[in-house]
């Protein structure tokens, strides 16, 4: 019996011998090598998170901070009521935001408050950008308000500003001393000062047209700035949106006028 099973298990045990030898070659019983599979598991999974979704997290992250309202960004500027300097300067409103005046001249008038601020002297904006309906209403209450009907003030190119000292919360209108103090370092910037003036002596008044008149500047053009590239990139698009602004406004406080 046993010699005539010998040669079917001599065979049967060549033949599962081969199997294996084959299955060794077929990689199925090859002993696991992770170094060539280490890149398939490591690596591929590991590029992937890091560089696409970093990219979308600045983009979401910086977004915010450029968020504005380029529709209704005035309705946020700030305003005051007539005597809120103890004076009569009628009934309509007065912006006194300095975000409302061009961005150059805004960026010298913000020097001139920190700079009388150094010598002891608070400035207080009393009217910044006007209206032409307001300068309307300065015009008809008479020559001490202003010798400037609607169209010809530089405040209404946001080139021109009203500014009052305050000493213990009160507005001072009447110290020549205090004013040429504050006119001088207001020409000391490079800025047209209203106390020169005898009609009307205006000593709060401030601005700045980079030798541009009135009728320049109806026409749309726009005062050369020193080192516009550098330190006003994008000046052109600033004044696009100051003018949808100033259209605005105009269009808010001429409504009032007809009322
Ligand atoms: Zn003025």
């Amino acid at each position: 019996m046993r010699d005539v099973l010998k040669p079917f298990l001599l065979s049967s045990l060549m033949m599962l011998t081969a199997v294996v030898a084959h299955a060794q070659l077929d990689g199925l019983f090859a002993p696991f090598d992770c170094r060539e599979h280490a890149e398939f598991f490591y690596n591929e999974p590991v590029v992937e998170p890091v560089e696409q979704p970093a990219a979308e997290v600045t983009v979401a992250a910086e977004e915010p901070t450029i968020t504005m309202d380029t529709v209704s960004g005035w309705k946020q500027w700030s305003m005051v009521e007539n005597f809120a300097f103890g004076k009569d300067r009628g009934t309509m409103s007065m912006i006194t935001d300095l975000e409302a005046l061009h961005p150059y001249f805004r960026d010298r008038i913000k020097t001139l408050i920190v700079n009388c601020r150094a010598k002891g002297i608070e400035l207080a904006v009393v009217e910044s950008y006007r209206t032409h309906a307001k300068q309307n209403e300065y015009k008809v209450m008479g020559s001490k308000y202003t010798s400037s009907g609607a169209g010809r003030s530089k405040h209404q190119y946001g080139l021109a500003v009203d500014l009052v000292p305050i000493v213990d919360s009160v507005a001072v209108w009447d110290n020549k001393a205090l004013w040429l103090k504050i006119g001088v370092e207001g020409e000391k910037l490079g800025l047209r000062w209203g106390g020169r003036w005898r009609k009307p002596y205006d000593p709060g008044h401030f601005e700045w047209t980079g030798g541009l008149t009135s009728v320049h500047l109806s026409h749309g053009e726009l005062p050369p700035i020193p080192k516009c590239d550098e330190l006003y990139p994008c000046i052109h698009e600033d004044i696009k949106l100051l003018r949808k602004y100033w259209r605005a406004v105009e269009d808010a406080q001429g409504a009032m006028t007809r009322k």
